[in-house]
């Protein structure tokens, strides 16, 4: 298992300042329905003509039923957001020469400048929405950057995992770190930055299925991620200790596999003074858009601050592994009075015992029910004394019966204030017991509840009109939410324009997010639309905006000298800062590389070889002779050397 055998890009060169949170227009995190971009396709005054036309970059951008970036987001989301909404544009000719656009220093520059020619074209003009995200892709290269929620910049010999890493940064993301931290990715990373190659935020140190179309396909978000980008359901989230229980036995669903039953995500707090400070565990398999990674596995990051933003930390084994990247992910944990073990897996799942000792105090005037040591539910005292009394009382058990030696005798019942809870009591307080369990959130203290990384800011709850709704409204829209909820099928009309789901007079369809046809009254639909452009500023603030913006680092990629950049740019009235990485994927095994030919459709190979880091294919079709250089191995098409 070294890196050498593995199918894993090792990034050459990148450059990163701070994060400096921008955000652009309404589209913003928790991410729902479609983000629309534009793209624009620019070449300089003396570039040759571009190897692809428009069609293709469409294809590999926004098209849906493609294997492209659409279809990336629309998986990983598991349907809950896609690329609709966006256009691509060109090519443009700028007029400025290659070699002055490299020469730029003012990185955003490169980009304005594609914006620019789109607007001046004669024939084609195109002016960017105000407030929309950019993705410029430049023929040849010149530059590999996201600016952090508002743009992208690449070239058209970028593959798709990189295209797909800084559509990331676009949309706010920022890199994945792992506990090597005498391992760098290269000179100017930071120690353990990049290290996670099951994550897109690591590329060009990921994981990457060679087969897939556009020079591969990346794996998947980390769970964390996915969780940030508000694409993974609550119900689908368990967070250890919120309802008082510290220890069980949970199944996760691999990432791939959202169908499955069980977990997307377990969240572990313990960190009393930082609420979003917590082991997160996820399972992988190898399929799908995950299908370049080396096995099945469980993985488990720790979600810290890092004085910019909150980074996922991948787990590795040390030990020997330390200072090479190259450590598995650890399978089990016992840190920070958090235990992590694997019981089983089955093709796609796990099944796991974790265990945490971080109980979430209760708020003023209660108090943990302890109806076993464990239990940290939140009661009001009287209902602890009862409690207490009722396990003391073993005498109500019958001693045998239909439910065994547990079995209670005449008017009582078992308590099951937690599973397997045989305790024998009256059923009012069964019942109270069940009430209490139901209300385990509402009894806590606030101040450390986890709910990740789309909690809400002071004053604002989640909607919840449905799983997935993370949108932050009053307490008072929240309720109005789960009346018209209630009351949906009493106002739908059963037929009429709009199909079965047609409402009666007076109503009209939410659309708090696509697709949402909960009939309510054109006031609470305004009310809807308004919450969801306000929805990214009303989340908890996460990241340490003060932090001064670390010093940029230049340095040499595949590509050439990548220009030293400014530490941050103004985007409109925003400050954007720029992280960015270059690539230069290791050569891929000669039998993908066939497979790559072959999926061209450029002719028969006659001779494959590799030369350094390039392949040059001899291939024959209709006579014809042609000689095929791939520079990288991610180009997805090949520059034809004679
Ligand atoms: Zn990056």
């Amino acid at each position: 298992m070294f890196r050498a055998q593995q199918l894993r890009w090792i990034a050459l060169s990148m450059l990163l300042s701070a994060s400096l949170a921008v955000c652009s227009g309404a589209d913003a995190r928790p991410f729902r329905g479609g983000i629309p971009w534009s793209f624009l396709l620019c070449k300089f005054s003396d570039s040759p003509a571009p190897a692809n036309d428009p069609s293709y970059f469409r294809n590999m951008t926004i098209n849906a039923g493609t294997k492209g970036l659409d279809d990336y987001v629309s998986s990983i989301s598991n349907g809950l957001a896609d690329l609709s909404g966006s256009s691509l544009h060109g090519w443009y000719t700028e007029p400025h020469t290659t070699a002055y656009e490299l020469a730029l220093t003012n990185r955003y520059q490169r980009l304005q400048d594609c914006v620019d020619a789109a607007k001046a074209s004669p024939t084609d003009p195109y002016t960017v929405p105000s407030g929309q995200r950019i993705y410029v892709i430049t023929s040849p290269f010149v530059d590999l950057v996201g600016f952090e929620n508002s743009a992208a910049l690449g070239s058209d010999t970028v593959a798709l995992p990189e295209i797909a890493h800084e559509f990331g940064h676009g949309v706010g993301l920022n890199h994945s770190w792992s506990n090597d931290v005498t391992w760098k990715d290269i000179s100017w990373a930071g120690p353990g930055e990049y290290d996670n190659p099951w994550d897109l935020m690591s590329a060009a140190n990921i994981y990457v299925d060679q087969t897939g179309d556009f020079g591969g396909a990346p794996p998947d978000l980390d769970a964390q991620h996915l969780d940030e980008m508000g694409w993974i359901a609550k119900s689908r989230i368990l967070t250890l200790g919120a309802d008082g229980v510290l220890s069980r036995t949970a199944t996760i669903t691999a990432l791939t596999h959202p169908e499955g039953a069980g977990y997307r995500i377990i969240r572990i707090p313990f960190d009393s003074n930082d609420r979003f400070h917590y082991y997160t565990v996820e399972y992988r398999v190898a399929d799908g858009w995950d299908a370049g990674i080396p096995n099945s596995t469980l993985m488990i990051n720790e979600v810290q601050n890092n004085g910019s933003y909150y980074q996922t930390t991948l787990i590795r084994e040390l030990g020997s592994f330390a200072g090479t990247g190259n450590g598995p992910p650890v399978q089990s944990l016992n840190a920070n009075g958090v235990s992590v073990s694997v019981v089983r897996t089955s093709t796609d799942t796990a099944t796991v015992q974790v265990s945490t000792q971080f109980a979430l105090p209760c708020a003023q005037g209660y108090v943990w029910r302890e109806a076993s040591s464990i239990d940290r539910v939140c009661v009001v005292p009287a209902t602890r004394t009862q409690t207490a009394q009722d396990n003391a009382a073993a005498i109500r058990r019958a001693g045998g019966g239909s439910y065994g030696p547990d079995t209670c005798k005449q008017g009582f019942v078992w308590r099951e204030a937690y599973p397997d809870d045989h305790v024998c009591v009256t059923p009012a307080i069964r019942s109270q017991a069940a009430n209490d369990n139901a209300a385990a959130y509402d009894h806590v203290n606030e101040s450390l509840v986890t709910y990740g990384p789309n909690t809400c800011g002071q004053g604002f709850v989640w909607r919840d009109g449905d799983d997935s709704d993370y949108v932050c409204v009053t307490a008072q829209t929240r309720s109005q939410t789960a009346t018209d909820n209630a009351a949906a099928a009493s106002r739908k009309a059963g037929s009429g324009a709009y199909g079965p789901d047609t409402c009666k007079q007076g109503f009209v369809w939410r659309e708090a997010w696509p697709n949402d046809h909960v009939c309510v009254t054109p006031a609470t639909r305004a009310q809807a639309q308004a919450d969801n452009g306000q929805a990214t500023g009303r989340l908890q603030t996460l990241y340490a905006l003060a932090e001064p913006p670390r010093a940029v680092r230049t340095g040499w990629s595949l590509f050439g000298f990548v220009g030293r950049a400014e530490a941050s740019v103004l985007i409109g009235s925003a400050e954007a800062s720029e992280m960015t990485e270059s690539m230069g994927p290791p050569p891929v095994s000669e039998s993908v590389m066939r497979t790559r030919i072959a999926k061209m459709n450029v002719g028969d190979v006659q001779k494959l070889e590799l030369k350094g880091n390039v392949w040059e294919a001899t291939v024959t079709k209709d006579g014809k002779v042609s000689v095929l250089r791939f520079h990288a191995q991610n180009a997805a098409k090949p520059e034809l050397a004679r």
